[in-house]
This record gives structure tokens, C-alpha cells and sequence, in this order.
């Protein structure tokens, strides 16, 4: 079965010590703990092509991250210039990453985004401070306490009579086209978020909704829940402000695009990408 990107990592989170300032200070103490080198937040790889550690050393804050096998170890908190950006450039260090590495590395790029994100308390603009951590920031005026973010997006292929429907954003790379996605909104289940975005975005109505994996997905927190509905018919409707194109493709189709044939009707997402994972799945009839 494949891997979704961005999964794997099998760090003991170790939650139990976030709070203990005593042990804690014993792990970064430990000779054996080691801090993730980060160029701002993007990854820095070893000549294997793994992630570079360090010495816990020049570092005014920290972010325990756990345990893997007894030795602790931890990525910096860095000041961000730039909030939110997409980091194009990341994806092609990402490709050569293994889904664990990946993993971690995206474990400590969402935490740092959040961090820098949420320097006042949004209950009183009181400035926070880091605690649990980095596991969460409290304010020390009101007393609040708030956690990272997880954003929940849908990300769905809809299936009709053996074909699949896949789209592409104004801003995809060219020949690419993916699964659609949204944001689950409040108040919504994840079943009601994929029949509305297909709704929305294409004019598809489906029935039946099977979830098949999920992800996390560092840019800058979101987890990506993947889903099969089943439509109900073909026609479609395009929302051109999300979608630039839109087509069913067969089973021949989506084999092509993920055997990288350069013949394909489109050029298959990355397989870090979960909407990769989603139409490899699919193609096994899973
Ligand atoms: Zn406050």
C-alpha cells in the first residue's frame, strides 16, 4: 500500500514530558539529542539525501519534536519573513525526501509557521510565550492557552462509470491536473464538505463518500483527508475562479500519469502529494 507523503516519521511525541521543565532540560542535555538544521524553515540534506542534525547549540528556543528510539531531538524556532508562502522551491527537495524525513521536517515547518503566526494572544493582543515545548503558547496576561492548528481540507476524486474527474488551478505547474480540494468549513462533516466542493467547483453531484487516506500537509497546516463520491452523472459546471479545466479520466489515463508517460493525458502530482496517493489507490481499486 503507498505511503502518503509527509507520514511515517515514528517519533515518540512523548507528551507526557512537554510539561516537565526538569526532564525536559535533562533531553537537551543528553549528548545524544540532536536539532534539526533548517535553512529558515526549509529543509537542509545530508549527502544521502536524509535530513541534517546537529548539536543542540545557538538556539534561544527550541521545539522538542520527541523521541526516536530514546534520543530526543528537536528543531529550532526560527523567525519567518515571509508567512504563508508556498515554497515552490521546497518541492523539489521534497521529492528527493522519504516520507518519515518528510514527516518531520513538516511536523517542525507547521509548528514554526504557528509560532510565528500567533506571537499575540488573540484573546487579549497580549504577547505569548512558548510553552509545552512548542506544543503551545500561553498568554501570560489572561492566562490563555492555545494550540497548534490543524486546518482540515477535503481532497476528492469523484468516480463515475470507471473514470475519475481530475482539475487544474490557474496556478499549477503546466499539464498538471489533480484531484479537486476545499476547506471543511464549521459546521460541516467531512462527507458534506466533498459533496459541496464537487458541487462548487465542478457541478457534480455525488451520492456515497468513502474516505481513503489522509496527510499532513506543512504549507502551512493543514490535513489533507482523501476521498472517493461517487457521481451521479458527467455534465459539468466549472467554477472558473478554482478551476482553469476540468475532465474524466479513465483508469488507462491516470496509469499513464502516474508511470510519468510523457504521452499521458496530464502530468500526475508529486508523490509526496496525497492526490497522488489518492489516484494510485484508486487504480488498485482500493
Ligand atoms: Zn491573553
Amino acid at each position: 500500500m503507498t505511503q502518503p507523503g509527509f507520514t511515517g516519521a515514528g517519533l515518540d511525541r512523548a507528551d507526557h514530558l512537554r510539561l516537565d521543565a526538569e526532564r525536559l532540560a535533562d533531553l537537551m542535555a543528553n549528548g545524544d539529542a540532536r536539532l534539526l538544521r533548517l535553512d529558515m524553515v526549509d529543509p537542509v540534506l545530508d549527502e544521502q539525501g536524509g535530513l541534517l542534525w546537529g548539536p543542540l547549540d545557538g538556539v534561544a528556543e527550541m521545539l522538542f519534536l520527541g523521541l526516536e528510539e530514546g534520543r530526543p531531538l528537536f528543531a529550532p524556532l526560527v523567525r519567518m519573513e515571509q508567512l504563508g508562502q508556498r515554497a515552490w522551491g521546497v518541492f523539489r527537495l521534497l521529492s528527493l525526501m522519504s516520507p518519515r524525513d518528510a514527516a518531520i521536517w513538516g511536523a517542525a515547518r507547521s509548528l514554526n509557521e504557528w509560532h510565528n503566526r500567533h506571537g499575540f494572544c488573540p484573546v487579549c493582543g497580549h504577547p505569548t510565550d512558548l510553552f509545552r515545548a512548542g506544543w503551545g503558547r500561553k498568554c501570560p496576561n489572561c492566562g490563555a492557552e492555545h494550540f497548534p492548528r490543524v486546518d482540515p481540507v477535503v481532497i476528492m476524486l469523484a468516480e463515475h462509470d470507471d473514470r475519475v474527474l481530475l482539475g487544474r488551478s490557474p496556478h499549477y505547474p503546466p499539464s498538471r491536473y489533480s484531484a479537486l480540494a476545499g476547506f471543511v468549513e464549521p459546521g460541516e462533516s467531512i462527507e458534506e464538505a466533498v459533496a459541496r466542493e464537487l458541487q462548487e467547483e465542478a457541478g457534480v453531484a455525488v451520492g456515497g463518500v468513502r474516505y481513503v487516506a489522509s496527510q499532513p500537509w506543512p504549507f502551512p497546516g493543514s490535513l489533507m483527508i482523501a476521498c472517493i463520491g461517487q457521481a451521479e452523472g458527467e455534465a459539468l459546471t466549472l467554477d472558473r475562479n478554482e478551476l482553469e479545466d476540468a475532465f474524466w479520466c479513465d483508469r488507462a489515463g491516470v496509469e499513464a500519469a502516474l508511470a510519468g508517460d510523457p504521452d499521458a493525458p496530464f502530468q500526475a502530482p508529486p508523490p509526496f502529494a496525497i492526490a497522488n496517493t489518492l489516484l494510485t489507490r484508486w487504480l488498485a481499486g482500493g
